[in-house]
């Protein structure tokens, strides 16, 4: 027989957990493993709350399993390390994001990209190497392979540091693959949520111009006066989406709503690049022409490898870069997704796992 969640690992773990696709969270006793030669353990100070948890609460993307403890903007304090791991100590701020494995043999993982290995594991709702379920960061303590923990820089806030680690990342990488974090480059950010605004401000860091593109008119103040982007585009506003034809030369497209791609794709320059990062549930009709007559491209990404995760989290560092955060108690974690499921935050709850997880136990 199996043993229970609280008694599989020698590590007593507290949580709160969906027990069922109502996706209604409550209070979780479970267990997490010794710490291993490779593992770092630590105490979970914040975690951040991205859509995905909210998908995956509710199995929206079908390959849920329950009891599930979502989260994977996880940071904390140092606990304990394992005997080979060298990169941490008792102490140190560290983080983990969403993946917690992969297959460490395949080209993906040989040139640091564990986030496209076909075994990546999930940091949480996945099944470990021991067969085990992972488990995230809305808990007070993670163990994670030295690999995919990362160091915070010390001027980093936690609180407000925790969502670079998914929606930091989720923008970095691609703005960087896809070239357009070189001076003088014109990219478009669509949607201004917790992945957009972070993307408006890495690629201000990076030195590029950059155009917010919203449905909603009543952020320009927002995107301009706060965030620092350059223009502010109205994307049902014929006019001024015309008069910007042809300027980008990409966009990082956050939206995970249908929208029409034609008017984004209009918006590229020849060769330019719109890079999806939202992941609608349905397919999205994709003009084909446009493409051809400007050899432009549409493109994905997703998250980071664990190197570059790092080097994007000291970038944040040394430019003091990091999220707009609303911090909630863990009791009010079921109120915040419903209020994320309306677009109701600015622009990411971080749970403060340290100082309000305890009192509900
Ligand atoms: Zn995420
Ligand atoms: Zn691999």
């Amino acid at each position: 027989m199996s043993k229970s969640p609280e008694e599989e690992f020698p590590q007593k773990a507290f949580g709160w957990a969906a027990r069922d696709t109502s996706g209604h969270l409550s209070p979780f006793k479970f267990s997490r493993r010794a710490t291993g030669e490779d593992d770092v353990t630590f105490k979970v100070m914040y975690c951040g709350i991205c859509h995905s948890d909210l998908h995956s609460l509710k199995n929206e993307w079908g390959f849920s399993t329950y009891p599930m403890v979502p989260g994977h903007e996880i940071v904390g304090i140092v606990t304990e390390v394992g005997q080979k791991v060298s990169k941490f100590k008792v102490g140190d701020k560290v983080g983990v994001g969403c993946m917690v494995g992969a297959c460490h043999s395949c080209d993906n993982c040989s040139n640091d990209l564990e986030n496209y290995c076909p075994k990546m594991i999930l940091t949480y709702n996945a099944t470990y190497y021991d067969g085990s379920k992972t488990q995230g960061g809305y808990s007070d303590v993670m163990v994670a392979a030295e690999r995919y923990v990362v160091k915070i820089p010390d001027n980093l806030p936690l609180d407000a540091g925790a969502p670079l680690l998914c929606a930091g990342i989720t923008v970095y990488s691609p703005l960087k693959y896809y070239g357009l974090s070189e001076p003088g480059k014109h990219v478009g950010v669509v949607g201004l949520g917790g992945l957009g605004h972070v993307a408006v401000k890495f690629a201000k860091a990076f030195g590029v111009k950059v155009t917010v593109i919203s449905t909603s008119p009543a952020k320009e103040k927002e995107a301009i006066e706060h965030l620092g982007a350059d223009s502010f585009l109205v994307s049902r506003n014929q006019e001024q989406m015309q008069a910007a034809m042809s300027t980008m030369d990409g966009i990082i497209d956050t939206v995970s709503a249908l929208h029409p791609l034609l008017p984004l794709i209009g918006l590229l320059k020849p060769h330019g690049k719109l890079v999806m990062v939202g992941a609608p549930d349905k397919p999205m009709e994709l003009p084909i022409f446009p493409l051809l007559m400007g050899r432009k491209m549409v493109a994905g990404s997703a998250i980071g490898g664990m190197k570059e995760t790092q080097e994007m989290i000291d970038f944040a560092g040394k430019h003091n870069i990091t999220a707009d955060v609303e911090v909630i108690p863990m009791d009010y974690v079921n109120t915040a997704m419903e209020r994320l499921a309306k677009a109701d935050v600015r622009y990411r709850f971080v749970i403060d796992i340290a100082n309000t997880l305890p009192k509900t136990a």
